[in-house]
């Protein structure tokens, strides 16, 4: 089917995990990659701004949307078995939890650590998406995208992506210019199983696993996050509001001698990581509520709407957690959630 849809005046309510009201003037789902090149000739794309969304589990909507959004919703899994290796080939729009599921029964290794993250395969590679000491350039190995600028398709491969630390080339200098339409990851059948995070390993003892596998990873990893982060569709968040931040040596030395319990990660020679979460909890803000905006009981690093909050009013709370933990400790936070 190649049909068109395009609604006006979309509600984005239902389309973005933080719950808030915003407006679309126009929205469109895409279902193949055929829509996308009918699309790119069609009238209302060439005069309205666009932005494209996939489960709007890492955005935030402050204002309405006076232009065209693009939901991926192109479905579809291809596996190529080779020797030791697997490369499986995802549709951009497929639900990122189907396929590690899909991956997990099948016995692919190396997104386990990813279970349960919400969004979608073509959004995995925007943020580099990471959890429990895996990120997604880890097994990725290519993908497909669509130049939204001058209609056409690429191919990028892993180097073409300039990942890093919950970044890569599609939250910068590709910001909004490509569409992700298929993504393909180099999984393995005899996998190294990454356990370095100590509440996995901790979980694996609870569950009493005797020898490890990914299924059982796949397991713990749920478990923690289901105990741990709250469920978008009883209480809207977009996760981590913010990055934790990365640090060089000498920025450290004083923070450490200053607060002895920092939390603190090596991030490479020289570099330290920071607990963002940690940091936000000392500046007085885990658990607190202001109207219907807050921080969660259990993870201060993710801004919740207990109920109405408005974009503005999430982003508003947001001000005030940078400038408290400025204030405090001298680093300023960077946001991780794409607010528009
Ligand atoms: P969206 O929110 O729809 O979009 C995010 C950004 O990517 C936007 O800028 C959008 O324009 C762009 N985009 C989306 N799809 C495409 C595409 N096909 N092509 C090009 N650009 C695109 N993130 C982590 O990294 N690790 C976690 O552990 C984690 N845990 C989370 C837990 C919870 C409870 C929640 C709510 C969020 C969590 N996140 C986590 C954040 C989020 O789930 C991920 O960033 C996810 O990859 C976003 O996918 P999405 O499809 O919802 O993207
Ligand atoms: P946590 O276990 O309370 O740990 C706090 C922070 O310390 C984490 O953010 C993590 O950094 C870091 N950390 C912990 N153990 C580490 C280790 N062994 N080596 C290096 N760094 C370590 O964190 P949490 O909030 O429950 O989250 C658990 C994992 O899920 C983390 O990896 C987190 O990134 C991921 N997560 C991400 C989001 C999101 O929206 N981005 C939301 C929920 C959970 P890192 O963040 O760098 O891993």
């Amino acid at each position: 089917m190649s049909i068109l849809q395009i609604v006006r005046d979309q509600s984005l309510k239902s389309y973005n995990t933080f719950g808030v009201e915003a407006t679309a003037s126009f929205f469109v789902q895409i279902t193949s990659e055929k829509q996308l090149t009918d699309l790119f000739s069609h009238d209302l794309f060439k005069k309205y701004t666009h932005l494209v969304i996939g489960g709007g589990s890492n955005v935030l909507f402050t204002q309405t949307f006076a232009g065209l959004i693009v939901k991926n919703s192109i479905t579809g899994i291809k596996v190529h078995e080779d020797g030791d290796y697997v490369l499986v080939s995802a549709g951009g729009g497929m639900v990122w939890d189907e396929l590690v599921q899909y991956c997990v029964q099948n016995g692919y290794g190396g997104i386990e650590n990813l279970s349960l993250i919400p969004g979608t395969v073509g959004a995995s590679p925007v943020q580099n998406i990471g959890a429990y000491g895996v990120e997604l350039e880890d097994v990725f190995y290519s993908c497909r995208a669509f130049d939204l600028q001058e209609g056409k398709f690429e191919e990028f491969l892993k180097s073409d992506c300039q990942f890093s630390y919950r970044d890569s080339i599609f939250k910068n200098a590709y910001k909004g210019r490509f569409i992700i339409t298929e993504v393909t990851y180099q999984l393995s059948k005899k996998h190294q199983f990454n356990i370095s995070y100590g509440a996995v390993k901790e979980e694996l003892e609870r569950m009493g696993v005797q020898e490890l596998n990914i299924s059982a990873i796949s397991q713990a990893v749920a478990s923690i996050r289901v105990r741990k982060l709250p469920d978008p569709s009883t209480i809207g968040n977009a996760g981590s509001f913010f990055k934790n931040p990365i640090i060089a040596l000498p920025e450290f030395e004083p923070l450490v001698k200053a607060y002895p319990d920092i939390i603190h990660f090596s991030a490479g020679p020289g570099q330290v990581k920071l607990a963002a979460g940690w940091m936000i909890e000392k500046a007085g803000f885990k658990g607190l509520r202001r109207g219907d905006t807050g921080t969660w009981k259990h993870q201060a690093l993710v801004i919740v709407n207990h109920k109405n909050a408005t974009g503005k009013e999430v982003y508003n709370f947001s001000e005030k957690i940078v400038k408290e933990v400025y204030n405090k400790f001298k680093i300023l936070l960077e946001r991780e959630v794409n607010i528009f």
